[in-house]
């Protein structure tokens, strides 16, 4: 058995080779990125460009996902590539720093040439089999998607329904993007907005559209709730949720 002493001492050693592993594995298992370019689109927005030599020849698709490394260890935070040229291995993607967690502030504190490290591209939502009309709602999280979907060329024809905390920032953010013709509906406490969208929502359905729904947790789920209560068949719909209030790192 050990002398007392020693015990500090050897599991210090073998925290040290638990760190070594888990090291080696995520340098097996991320993709580092340079950060080429970033631009600050409002106080909350940031459009960020990564590159490097571990995004060329990626197969990626639209509504795939990347899981950014914070720090050292296993934590990552969720993003969108709005677009992923596998030529010349960049990608881009629209950060919504909401508050104080790791994903704003590594949003909010990125710098050109910054290295940072990613899982994926990974399977999130599938919209490869998606044919216009598309209807896709959801948040300031889900603005990147919005932009890849209407790069997809054979979504051509969507329509986006926003619900945002700041319509006038979120505004100016979609036109950056070249969105401005998606709507945006302010939040609400009470959530009582939600019906305005979903009577909209209800309303566009009845053309056989497609639904995509993103963002907050509670409102796709009630959204989704209100369109099959109105005979939108399950196919009809894709959802995946973004965040959920108290929830940290949803993915
Ligand atoms: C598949 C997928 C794709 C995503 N794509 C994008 C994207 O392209 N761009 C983007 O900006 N985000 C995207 N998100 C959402 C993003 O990953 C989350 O908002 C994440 O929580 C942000 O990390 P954080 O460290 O800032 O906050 P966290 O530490 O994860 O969260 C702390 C708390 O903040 C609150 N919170 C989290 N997100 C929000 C929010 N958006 N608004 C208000 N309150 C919030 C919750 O109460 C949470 O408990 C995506 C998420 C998923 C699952």
């Amino acid at each position: 058995m050990n002398e007392p002493s020693q015990q500090p001492q050897l599991s210090e050693r073998s925290q040290a080779a638990q760190g070594r592993v888990t090291r080696m594995l995520l340098r097996w298992l991320m993709r580092p990125a340079r950060v080429a370019a970033v631009e600050t689109l409002s106080p909350r927005f940031r459009l960020a460009e990564l590159e490097g030599e571990a995004l060329r020849e990626v197969p990626w698709t639209t509504g795939q996902k990347i899981q950014v490394a914070m720090g050292a260890g296993l934590s990552a935070r969720t993003y969108t590539p709005m677009s992923w040229d596998a030529g010349s291995g960049k990608t881009r993607l629209l950060a919504f720093s909401h508050g104080d967690g790791p994903g704003s502030r590594w949003a909010s504190g990125l710098r050109e040439g910054d290295i940072c490290q990613f899982f994926g591209p990974r399977r999130s939502l599938d919209l490869a089999d998606l044919d216009a009309p598309v209807i896709l709602f959801g948040d300031e999280t889900s603005f990147g998607l919005a932009a890849a979907l209407r790069e997809s060329l054979r979504a051509g024809g969507t329509l986006h329904m926003f619900e945002a905390s700041d319509v006038v920032e979120s505004r100016q953010v979609l036109q950056a993007i070249n969105l401005s013709e998606a709507r945006l509906i302010a939040r609400s406490a009470d959530d009582v907005h939600l019906a305005t969208i979903e009577a909209e929502l209800l309303r566009l359905a009845a053309n056989g559209a497609q639904f995509v729904l993103t963002g907050k947790a509670s409102s796709i789920q009630r959204i989704s709730r209100a369109l099959k209560a109105a005979g939108v068949a399950s196919s009809q719909i894709k959802a995946k949720a973004y965040w959920a209030p108290g929830k940290t790192g949803l993915d």
